[in-house]
């Protein structure tokens, strides 16, 4: 039995729907979550891992703000790797193989125990509004519920088609029925839509490889973990993964069938990733290379099929079997599902605040793989955005969004909404111009006060991270009050550390500055003992003293800009009544309806001298 009136209401069980239910439900307010198949909530739709370059910092800043990814992963990843571990702690990511079956499992049943949190099976097929506001939802074409505000989280669903060679069919992903009405209801008010498409490789069964003969990629020990809260591992079973390589006769296959894929014979109109093509992309568009790599990763603990990450494919089911038995160690392959590719609609995320709200239909909010991007963890992020929004929408209260040097989703929120997209949007590290401040270890530093403000944090999370602060202090305070004399005897046993004569006396603090010594080795001195014995702790220090000198200049160069940056602009301002700016600027600012300066002056096309002449116009009302 549903209640008819809700809060918020959040359509979709994906991944952004999932952190989106669960933050409003957690800030309180009365959330109802629709989706079509309840049994496929938290489901990996392809590759069953989770983090990476990027998407492992918007990971922990989903965690830092109590959201779920974070703990679900640690409870079912079966393979955590730290990428990028030699380089420095700015572009260090988490990433997890993940046991797709455990996932769903655990993502059912916290959202099952989330108190407020009211979730029902069945088809949204259409959106009610009134006088540009949205007021409620249809389902199954017949049930009305009603909500202050609607949570939009339809991924690969709306108008979903499904590719197999010369073959297509309806449908969101594989054995799942696209989202029909709802699409032609969005392009009524939202005029900027287009198509997209990402793709999936077949999967083998285990059974069927040799690995034996091939190389093996191992996890990290100690084995890695996402969440902030967790301190000890809650991991299962870690399991090894393998990697083998295309060759000459595969590619040889694929150029002489290139014809009969369906991103080459006309089917597939929409706009795929760039970064993450197809096997056939690579082959036409890296003619030169002759090998490409493939990972084998086992998808869950409880079954045998495997994902071969690097095949992406939409050839016909017969052309699969040719390319995957012309790889070493794939010889006897069987597959067990075929490759495909999706194509769908997504709308213009420049048509939404950076809350996510629509900026056409008050209390309408979009998240995930409908606003362009692609990737579980920015559907997550957005999701977790979206929830929270909605939630403050619905009570009356003004939202929040993480800017640029906040945080990755600030990054994100931000390209979305001021750039648009023009093929699927995933992060990367190198899309943040601070990313010495947007560590994954500092997350819950720069985030979790801001979420505990926001009603998102519970009292266990608050309580641990009081407590890491408090540690962070004392053991900052221990390190500057331990001096060592430059001539004392207890120099001799730094120096050999050090490799060098001690010039001038130091604190401990000056010594974790420099470059030939770490916390460990400062705190095996027993003049620097006893240490501290929490990693992340000592982590934190080590990292925010080594950094010192970049992290102060990335944060003068901040509160430089903060003022430009926050400045509000009117959403609903006519920018024709500002007579200095040139015809192509007000035609810009009138379309794109920036909220604030920071995000104007990132539209493209608009000059500093336009920003200069906002800045006057707009100084006086703030
Ligand atoms: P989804 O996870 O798609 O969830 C949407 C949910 O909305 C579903 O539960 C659906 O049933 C529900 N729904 C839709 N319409 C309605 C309606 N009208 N009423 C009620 N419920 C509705 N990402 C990567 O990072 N790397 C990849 O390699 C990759 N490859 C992919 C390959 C394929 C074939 C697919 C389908 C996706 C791929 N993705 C990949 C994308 C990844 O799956 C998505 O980015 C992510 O799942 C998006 O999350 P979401 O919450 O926006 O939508």
């Amino acid at each position: 039995l549903f209640l008819k009136k809700y809060d918020v209401i959040v359509i979709g069980g994906g991944h952004a729907g999932t952190e989106a239910s669960s933050a409003s439900a957690r800030m309180g307010r009365k959330t109802l979550l629709v989706t079509q198949n309840k049994n496929s909530i938290g489901f990996l739709s392809c590759n069953p891992a989770i983090g990476g370059i990027g998407k492992g910092h918007l990971v922990k800043e989903i965690d830092a703000l109590g959201g779920l990814m974070a703990k679900i992963s640690d409870r079912s990843g079966i393979q955590f790797r730290i990428l990028n571990s030699k380089k420095g702690p700015a572009v260090r990511s988490t990433r997890a193989q993940i046991d797709r079956n455990l996932y769903g499992i655990e993502t059912k049943k916290i959202l099952k125990n989330q108190k407020n949190l009211f979730i029902m099976e069945g088809e949204v097929t259409d959106i009610l509004i009134k006088n540009e506001i949205v007021i409620g939802i249809n389902v199954n074409l017949k049930d009305i519920f009603y909500a202050k505000s609607v949570i939009l989280t339809t991924g690969t669903f709306l108008g979903g088609k499904i590719f197999v060679g010369e073959k297509y069919s309806e449908g969101g992903r594989m054995n799942s029925f696209s989202s029909k009405f709802l699409s032609d209801k969005l392009k009524e008010f939202s005029k900027f839509h287009g198509r997209l498409k990402t793709g999936t490789p077949p999967r083998l069964d285990l059974k069927s490889i040799n690995l034996s003969k091939l190389q093996i990629q191992k996890g990290d020990i100690p084995v890695p973990f996402f969440s902030f809260i967790n301190e000890k591992t809650e991991h299962p079973r870690q399991i090894l993964c393998h990697i083998t390589h295309t060759n000459e006769k595969t590619h040889s296959i694929i150029r002489s069938n290139i014809s009969k894929s369906s991103m080459y014979n006309g089917l597939i109109k929409g706009i795929g990733p760039q970064y993450c093509p197809s096997i056939e992309d690579k082959v036409v568009k890296f003619a030169h290379r002759t090998s490409h790599q493939i990972f084998l990763e086992p998808e869950s603990l409880s079954t045998t099929t495997i994902y071969p990450n690097g095949i992406s494919t939409s050839f016909p089911l017969s052309i699969q079997k040719k390319i995957v038995t012309s790889i070493y160690g794939l010889e006897k392959a069987k597959i067990l599902v075929p490759g495909y590719a999706v194509e769908y609609d997504f709308f213009d995320p420049r048509n939404l605040k950076l809350t996510l709200e629509s900026k056409v239909i008050k209390g309408l909010f979009f998240a995930g793989q409908i606003n362009g991007t692609t990737g579980y963890e920015e559907a997550a992020s957005q999701g977790l955005l979206a929830g929270l929004n909605a939630a403050l929408y619905a009570v009356d209260l003004d939202g929040w969004f993480p800017r640029r040097d906040q945080a990755y989703l600030g990054v994100l929120v931000d390209d979305l909404c001021t750039k648009g997209v023009t093929e699927p949007y995933r992060m990367f590290t190198s899309r943040a111009e601070y990313r010495l401040l947007l560590r994954e270890d500092n997350a819950d530093i720069r985030l979790t006060k801001i979420g505990k403000k926001l009603g998102l944090i519970d009292l266990v999370r608050w309580k641990k991270y009081n407590e890491k602060m408090l540690l962070i202090d004392f053991e900052k305070n221990r390190l500057k009050n331990i001096v060592i004399n430059s001539d004392s005897k207890e120099s001799a046993d730094l120096e050999k550390i050090l490799n060098k004569k001690l010039k001038k006396n130091s604190t401990g603090i000056d010594l974790l500055k420099r470059q030939e010594i770490n916390y460990e080795l400062l705190t095996s001195l027993k003049y620097f003992s006893p240490n501290i014995q929490n990693k992340k702790v000592s982590e934190q220090i080590e990292i925010q003293l080594k950094y010192q000198g970049y992290i102060k200049r990335q944060q003068k160069e901040i509160s430089k800009q903060l003022y430009y940056e926050t400045m509000s602009l009117p959403i609903n301002f006519d920018y024709k009544k500002i007579r200095s700016l040139s015809n192509e600027v007000i035609d810009k600012l009138n379309r794109r309806k920036p909220m604030t300066l920071g995000q104007a002056s990132r539209i493209s096309g608009i000059t500093p001298a336009a920003i200069s002449i906002l800045l006057i116009n707009f100084k006086r009302y703030i």
